[in-house]
């Protein structure tokens, strides 16, 4: 169908550029047609409209919940206009063809956001909206559907181009975009009443995104990607805003992402802190007076791994960090802010990319958490545990120190984000060596060790960083090899979950090396 669009049917709950458009589709001849707000805000703008009440006979009713719900209007929709039977169903009730359609939908997810209580949600739920939009988008053969205020342009463009028409092409993208839209709004309904608690009862679920941004290539560089946003309000990668640098990469903002996370286990007004990741592991991640000192520490864990890798800071980039992180080869920083200082130093460095966020995430905050598994996909809660000093129970003969209980907590947040099986070594509020996703935990164990004795060499110093060390286990120590591994790394006290068969195994040895060990009764899987 490549006839001129006569008639439009505006119903929009969001305003933006309604006015413009209303205009420039009048000025082309188009005729009007709207619901009560709408109709109004055209008509105060001076235009010419009809009410949706005067084509159906009915006026709107029962607050808004039955407006456009009508025959004039769906079988205006839906008719096909090449179709005698439907030519003769229009002709025979006094329907016109409504070539347009123009809606967006009743804000809900925003009105869940601002957490408005149950009956406002439920009321700001739109019936006649979706069903306005999936008969047009069904009809797409001879109807423009468009529900979104970013298409106002593309549409006038393509009517320009078209002598006040629009392409079957044009039509189908938007129709596309209309059935994704309403999927999406059902979706926010359908995981609202399910509730963040309710995870294992519902019976089908649903979930949809908005693209953020087509990517390059996946993974690799044989695979089509894209970034999709899920209109969580929570801090994040997605919410991220990109100050400077090259394009992100797929595999950019997944330890972005990792890194984020990691950084947001230490709130703003904690110690500065920094983590550095590569392949969605941790490779330094310390505590420091200053950012700066933070970062150095760091990079200092493993100097190594941490070129071409991501940082995350804590609290907002400042001129001596980005001085310090300009000197060695990164991928991305970001931080929940960067000084006007900072951003002078990088915009020297092109590629870098610096994002910002408004704050760090809460570790805390509940939500769901997806996995695709062939032909389904896992469903859980976010790892949101935390422990406190209240929850360690003290298994081994000595007590830990003050200073050895502050470094334990410390490297058992971290573990919380190094993939299992996770050993973490820290000393002074800096890890010293990270074994991350062995398929042994003793394997774990020595490679963190042997890490930091590498290091040892790079930094030329007489000990072994591990020596006086405290280390973290993500789960607890099937065995006494790797608890006896580590102590033989020179770990002082000990920190892990507990309750292996052999936990009274794993608490001998632990006594016989003098060591204090700590059961925290949580475990922080991560795969
Ligand atoms: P207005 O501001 O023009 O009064 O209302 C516009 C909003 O009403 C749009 O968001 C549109 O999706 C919605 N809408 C249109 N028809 C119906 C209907 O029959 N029932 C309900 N619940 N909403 C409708």
């Amino acid at each position: 169908d490549q006839t001129p669009i006569r008639r439009a049917l505006l119903s929009v709950s969001d305003k933006t550029g309604l006015v413009d458009l209303g205009r420039a589709l009048a000025t082309q001849g188009v005729e009007l047609l709207s619901t009560g707000g709408t109709a109004k805000a055209l008509r105060d703008a001076g235009l010419l409209v009809r009410d949706v009440a005067d084509v159906t006979g009915f006026p709107e009713m029962m607050d808004g919940r039955v407006k456009t719900l009508h025959p004039a209007i769906h079988g205006g929709l839906l008719a096909l206009r090449d179709d005698p039977g439907h030519r003769a169903a229009m002709e025979g009730h006094g329907i016109a063809a409504i070539d347009l359609l123009v809606v967006n939908l009743y804000p809900f997810e925003e009105t869940v956001a601002k957490g408005a209580d149950f009956a406002t949600c439920v009321e700001n739920i739109d019936i006649g909206g979706p069903a306005m939009i999936r008969a047009a988008a069904k009809n797409h053969a001879h109807v423009s559907v468009v529900v979104d205020v970013a298409d106002y342009a593309p549409l006038l463009a393509e009517m320009e181009a078209m002598g006040g028409a629009t392409s079957p092409g044009f039509r189908r993208q938007l129709a596309q975009t209309a059935f994704a839209r309403t999927a999406a709004y059902d979706a926010a309904v359908s995981n609202w009443m399910a509730g963040a608690a309710d995870v294992a009862t519902p019976r089908r679920r649903a979930f949809a995104g908005t693209l953020a941004q087509p990517l390059r290539y996946g993974e690799n560089p044989h695979q089509a990607a894209a970034f999709y946003r899920d209109g969580s309000t929570r801090p994040g990668v997605a919410s991220a805003m990109q100050i400077q640098g090259k394009e992100l990469s797929y595999n950019n903002i997944n330890d972005t992402d990792a890194a984020f996370e990691l950084v947001s286990e230490f709130a703003a007004d904690d110690a500065a802190a920094c983590a550095i990741i590569k392949h969605a592991n941790p490779c330094g991640v310390a505590r420091g007076q200053t950012l700066a000192e933070a970062f150095g520490r760091a990079f200092d864990c493993d100097r190594t791994s941490a070129f071409g890798g991501i940082i995350a800071l804590n609290r907002a980039l400042d001129g001596e960090t980005a001085r310090a992180i300009t000197e060695i080869f990164t991928e991305v920083v970001i931080a929940p802010g960067a000084d006007e200082e900072a951003r002078a130093i990088f915009a020297a460095k092109k590629n870098l990319r610096l994002l910002v966020t408004d704050a760090l995430a809460d570790p805390a905050a509940g939500g769901l958490a997806w996995r695709q598994v062939g032909g389904g996909f896992l469903v859980q809660e976010r790892d949101n545990g935390r422990i406190t000093p209240a929850d360690l129970r003290v298994v081994t003969r000595r007590q830990p120190e003050a200073d050895e209980l502050a470094d334990m907590l410390f490297a058992w947040r971290v573990a919380k984000h190094v993939k299992s099986n996770a050993i973490v070594y820290v000393k002074d509020g800096a890890t010293v060596g990270i074994g991350a996703g062995q398929m042994s935990r003793v394997d774990s164990t020595r490679i963190a060790a042997r890490k930091a004795q590498d290091m040892a060499g790079v930094l030329g110093l007489d000990a072994v960083p591990t020596q006086g060390s405290v280390v973290a286990s993500d789960a607890f120590f099937p065995f006494a090899d790797g608890l006896i591994t580590a102590a033989e790394a020179g770990a002082r006290a000990v920190i892990q979950p507990g309750g292996s068969m052999r936990d009274d195994e794993v608490i001998a040895a632990a006594d016989a090396a003098g060591l204090a060990m700590v059961f925290t009764g949580m475990r922080h899987f991560r795969h």
